[in-house]
């Protein structure tokens, strides 16, 4: 009998939903020690044909009510017989994920059944931008659950950051007044698919704050034309309009599907992913070493069965290429 390959069964275990064969592979891509590198890449490649799982941004203001909206929805989700990722996204790094991960599980008690699991992570800043493991991990985590959440903080930055990583983008919004001005100078109008008003039993706020995100919704300019992001608005803690919520979710991947966008989404978070790490990693110059030899996006459509964290390493060996080459 050949030996086992322990990747290829951590990766089939994973794919099985093993939730302590996820947190596993989440341990082994977060491990930065070079020796540990090709490991973890061979575990992401082993995993990339398989996330087939929905994967859904959820953001808004510190204090919208995420983490309550996100508690009651896996419970509905859990309903329905799907099983659940979350990653949360802390920019409060003083906070261990041990102890986030504790605050967040004294909620409802199918957040800890065995179709549920929960990972908290670090920001990369205090404006809550992702760190450079959130998309991996999100790749390992739809590859064994049904949906994966991925819930984020802040107003800018890191809405431009998660949209290359979900299908589907969940803006929850606090009723106030202001904050429309806000989301509309930072540019957020144009990337949610759904928005969800939040606190409805505050009354004619919450009224107020939909009307406003409906009249800025037909100013501004869209990501898809073809697509009109609903507005719903409801109460998380109560547990109003969240069927219609999660309804939403379905009918919004339903269109990926009809319409032809859900391959068009995922090559542009891929190309969009190696882009930001190569320029992160060599700067905006580095990367642009690239361009003239080998397009970057001719090397990523060529290598569909590749992982992003390998195309980023394969094309960062090219990039050190190109830079030692003209080097002094
Ligand atoms: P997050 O910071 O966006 O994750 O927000 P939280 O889920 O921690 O909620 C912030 C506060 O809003 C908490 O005190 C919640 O109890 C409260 N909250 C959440 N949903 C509702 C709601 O539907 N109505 C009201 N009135 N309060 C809510």
């Amino acid at each position: 009998m050949p030996p086992e390959n322990p990747i290829a069964s951590l990766a089939d275990r994973v794919a099985t939903g093993d939730l302590s064969a996820v947190a596993e592979a989440l341990n082994q891509i977060d491990d930065d020690r070079p020796e540990n590198r090709e490991r973890a890449l061979a575990l992401l490649d082993a995993l990339e044909g398989r996330a087939a799982g929905t994967r859904i941004g959820v953001t808004g203001a510190p204090g919208s009510g995420k983490s309550t909206l996100l508690d009651a929805l896996v419970l509905g989700l859990r309903e329905r017989d799907r099983s659940v990722g979350i990653l949360a996204v802390d920019p409060s790094s003083q906070r261990t994920g041990g102890a986030l991960l504790g605050d967040r599980m004294r909620l409802g008690s199918a957040a800890r059944d065995a179709g549920v699991f929960l990972r908290s992570l670090a920001a990369r800043d205090r404006l809550g931008g992702l760190s450079e493991v959130t998309g991996p991990s999100l790749d390992v985590m739809a590859a064994a659950f049904d949906t994966v959440f991925v819930e984020t903080v802040g107003v800018g930055q890191s809405e431009a950051e998660v949209i290359d990583l979900v299908d589907t983008l969940v803006f929850v919004a606090q009723p106030a007044a202001g904050d429309l001005i806000q989301f509309m100078k930072a540019g957020i109008l144009e990337w949610p698919d759904i928005f969800f008003v939040n606190k409805s039993d505050l009354g004619d706020a919450a009224g107020r704050t939909m009307a406003e995100l409906r009249a800025g919704l037909e100013l501004g300019s869209r990501r898809d034309p073809e697509y009109e992001p609903p507005v719903l608005c409801g109460s998380a803690r109560d547990g109003v309009e969240l069927p219609a919520l999660i309804d939403a979710i379905d009918a919004h991947q339903e269109y990926l599907d009809t319409s032809g966008q859900r391959p068009i989404r995922r090559r542009t978070g891929r190309i969009a992913r190696v882009r930001n790490a190569l320029s992160t990693r060599y700067g905006r110059f580095g990367a642009a070493r690239l361009t003239g030899s080998l397009a970057i996006e001719s090397f990523i459509d060529e290598r569909p069965e590749y992982s992003v964290e390998r195309l980023i390493e394969n094309l960062g060996i090219e990039v050190e290429k190109a830079l030692g080459r003209d080097g002094p």
